[in-house]
């Protein structure tokens, strides 16, 4: 689909679950977590008749997210019928990676075309800090494991928050020097709890890692869906990403759209632009009626965010990983 401002839209985050196995200082309350009813959950029926829509609108890729996804049960079944739609080439997972061990064979068999796992700091302290309820060594082995099997591509998100220590940016940095697996660095975006953080800069962490590790030179290539940046850094199998939505909006060349797992289709992270396609679905509506509101949304797709803006930020969670 082609926007009001010349942007090819393509590509649907989904979240299939509000909830998650951590409860990450940026993202969650330690406890007391609201979480949506069962019911009010899109069914993976309703997931897939979605994506059915939007690949008929040219819709090609799905990145499935949460909260944390491999939480919710029957997800690899999700992933096979996404997988078996007309037009979709490319149904990807992002996850905290506290299940990874467990399930990496099976996403592989599932037929995932790629999972980024997030790990923010390789010192077991912090990540339980960070986290309040993971072991770093749990995700550890799911990565170790899911780099000795390269059955799926693989890449690290880092949110690299003010307080988790310059060394511990440089070690995650150096897993994609030892290994062929892209690390990037995410600039938090200002929502929700994640409003109270301070992130560390693109331009600032390039600085840190050319100190440690040499020059970089920019990569032209594109690698994988998003907006990330990538520097190639000698000697590094893999490449180091950035996704600085704040200091380097990427808004001009945005792509994408969500979902959220209540069935609101949301055309902005930072806006409540969208549709209620739960509404349409449980109504009974047809997938004509679902194609109208996914092109009345899309039609009002904002230009851009204006996070960075004083008094811009919006209130409340998001319920998407920020990572
Ligand atoms: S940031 Fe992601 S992994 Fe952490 S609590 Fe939020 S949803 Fe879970």
């Amino acid at each position: 689909m082609i926007d009001e401002y010349g942007r090819e839209i393509d590509y649907i985050r989904i979240s299939v679950t509000d909830r998650c196995n951590l409860r990450c200082v940026y993202c969650m309350p330690e406890e007391g977590v609201p979480s949506i009813s069962h019911d009010e959950i899109l069914r993976f029926d309703e997931i897939t008749r979605i994506c059915r829509v939007l690949a008929g609108k040219g819709f090609k890729k799905v990145k499935l997210t949460g909260g944390e996804p491999l939480i919710r049960k029957g997800i690899l079944s999700l992933i096979k019928e996404i997988k078996a739609i007309d037009g979709i080439e490319n149904v990807t997972v992002t996850t905290n990676g506290v299940l990874l061990e467990e399930m990496y064979g099976a996403l592989a068999d599932a037929g995932v075309d790629a999972v980024t796992v997030s790990l923010d700091t390789l010192d077991p302290e912090m990540y339980r800090r960070l986290t309040r309820r993971g072991e770093l060594e749990t995700v550890l082995r799911g990565l170790t494991l899911a780099m000795r099997e390269n059955r799926i591509p693989l890449k690290i998100n880092c949110v690299s928050v003010y307080g988790v220590r310059e060394q511990e940016l440089l070690k995650v940095a150096a897993l994609a020097r030892d290994n062929a697996v892209h690390v990037r660095f995410i600039e938090m975006m200002p929502i929700g709890m994640g409003r109270e953080f301070t992130f560390v800069g693109e331009e600032e962490i390039r600085r840190m890692l050319e100190e440690a590790f040499g020059p970089a030179k920019t990569y032209g290539g594109v690698l994988g869906n998003g907006p990330a940046r990538y520097w190639e850094f000698e000697g590094f199998k893999g490449k180091i990403g950035f996704i600085s939505a704040v200091s380097h909006k990427f808004c001009s060349s945005c792509n994408r759209i969500r979902l959220t797992s209540d069935g609101f289709l949301k055309t902005c992270l930072q806006f409540d632009e969208g549709a209620d396609l739960r509404r349409i679905l449980r109504e009974g509506g047809s997938d004509e009626a679902l194609a109208a509101a996914i092109d009345e949304a899309v039609g009002r797709k904002p230009l851009g965010h204006n996070f960075g803006e004083k008094n811009t930020f919006p209130e409340g969670k998001t319920e998407e990983c920020h990572r």
